[in-house]
């Protein structure tokens, strides 16, 4: 295993993290403990959870295996500004979390799930989420204060910008990374620690091997190779992978002992193998920017990605897009397709010549409330 800093914090953290969002619950707690043993064993010592994941049981399992885990290792979870929305009720959360990890204090404590700005503006208004975790951190309860967002590179650039967080776990991978790009290189200028959730795009790529063999370099297969992105792109501090079985465990120790950092060159021939080999994805760009009735394009285009890569039908997208209006990539899109006038700007701007208008006329049926 390979390690590296978490930011400026002095923690040394592996390149794979292990999230805590896929166990499965059917198993005794004993069983899934035994799998964070076999991480922690085999280097792993960055370990992600929070109240909520798995039927609320991931907490229990990792409280279960902190007590006799095989190595150093740091803990990390997490509370919404929107559940915490006091001091008091963020401080309870805190100790709630310790009582159920085992633990005395947390290494990493996550804002979580920052999807708009106005998420961020609750959790450090006066009185809030934020100023309850900096009495925690006083105490001595919590090392460092970070936060998790699924907000587009600027509006984490903008965050960060506050340096009320040391470090952000954001879900970027080899698919995605242009869209977050942004935000990762505004953390790293400033030293802050860069976790990426999410390297598996969701498990679509080991989904789809067939569809992403362009991914891979030759003797390895697209699932490693998105690993390999996560483990060495200079960006990333640490890729947490949601482990369900120790063969996936392996498979990821195994690519952190091989991947080497990449360099500018291949993060940009990486960028042109995505837009040659899927030449009707956007790209995030974000030359289409101005239009004049103001439509967040790239962030519908992002979702409309999920139709070109994956061959998703009517129906899934139809299903698919109110949830991306309350959690996902179009959180923040106030502005519907259906206002789209029309006017070509865009399509003209496109650097992938795509098909904006209709794709944003689809995309306002799909958006249909029925
Ligand atoms: S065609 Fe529609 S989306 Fe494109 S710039 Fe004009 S109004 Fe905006
Ligand atoms: S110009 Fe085209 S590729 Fe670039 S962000 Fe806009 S829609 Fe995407």
């Amino acid at each position: 295993m390979k390690y590296t800093e978490y930011g400026t914090t002095g923690k040394q953290v592996s390149v794979v993290g292990f999230g805590g969002m896929r166990f499965d619950t059917s198993l005794p707690k004993e069983v899934n403990a035994e799998l964070l043993h076999h991480a922690n064993a085999s280097g792993i010592n960055y370990f992600d959870t929070a109240p909520g994941y798995c039927g609320d049981q991931s907490e229990d399992i990792f409280g279960e295996a902190f007590k006799d885990m095989p190595g150093q290792f740091y803990a990390s979870t997490k509370g919404s500004p929107e559940s915490f929305d006091t001091a008091d009720k963020a401080r309870d959360a805190v100790r709630r979390s310790l009582d159920r990890l085992g633990l005395t204090k947390l290494d990493f404590y996550h804002v979580w799930c920052l999807r708009r700005m106005d998420h961020y503006d609750l959790a450090v208004r006066a009185g809030g989420q934020y100023e309850g975790l900096l009495r925690c951190q006083e105490e001595g309860l919590i090392d460092h204060i970070v936060c998790s967002s699924h907000q587009p590179g600027q509006d984490v650039v903008k965050i960060l910008s506050k340096d009320e967080f040391e470090g952000v776990l954001l879900g970027v991978n080899i698919l995605n990374f242009p869209y977050r790009w942004d935000g990762l290189l505004a953390a790293k200028e400033k030293g802050y620690g860069v976790v990426a959730m999410n390297p598996l795009g969701g498990g679509a790529i080991p989904r789809h091997e067939d569809a992403f063999s362009f991914l891979a370099q030759p003797g390895e297969t697209p699932t490693e190779a998105a690993l390999r992105f996560v483990i060495g792109c200079p960006y990333i501090d640490v890729g947490l992978v949601g482990f369900a079985t120790k063969e996936h465990i392996d498979t990821a120790c195994k690519v952190a002992e091989s991947a080497t950092e990449m360099g500018s060159t291949e993060l940009d021939a990486l960028r042109a193998n995505l837009t040659e080999n899927l030449d009707q994805i956007c790209t995030s760009c974000g030359y289409c920017r101005d239009c004049p009735k103001s439509i967040p394009i790239p962030s519908y285009m992002q979702y409309y990605n999920e139709r070109v890569m994956f061959g998703k039908t009517d129906e899934e997208m139809r299903k698919g897009i109110q949830g991306q209006y309350r959690w996902g990539v179009l959180v923040d899109c106030d502005v519907r397709p259906e206002e789209c006038i029309e006017c070509g700007k865009c399509e003209e701007a496109c650097t992938q010549h795509l098909p904006i208008t209709q794709r944003l006329a689809d995309l306002a049926e799909w958006g249909k409330e029925e």
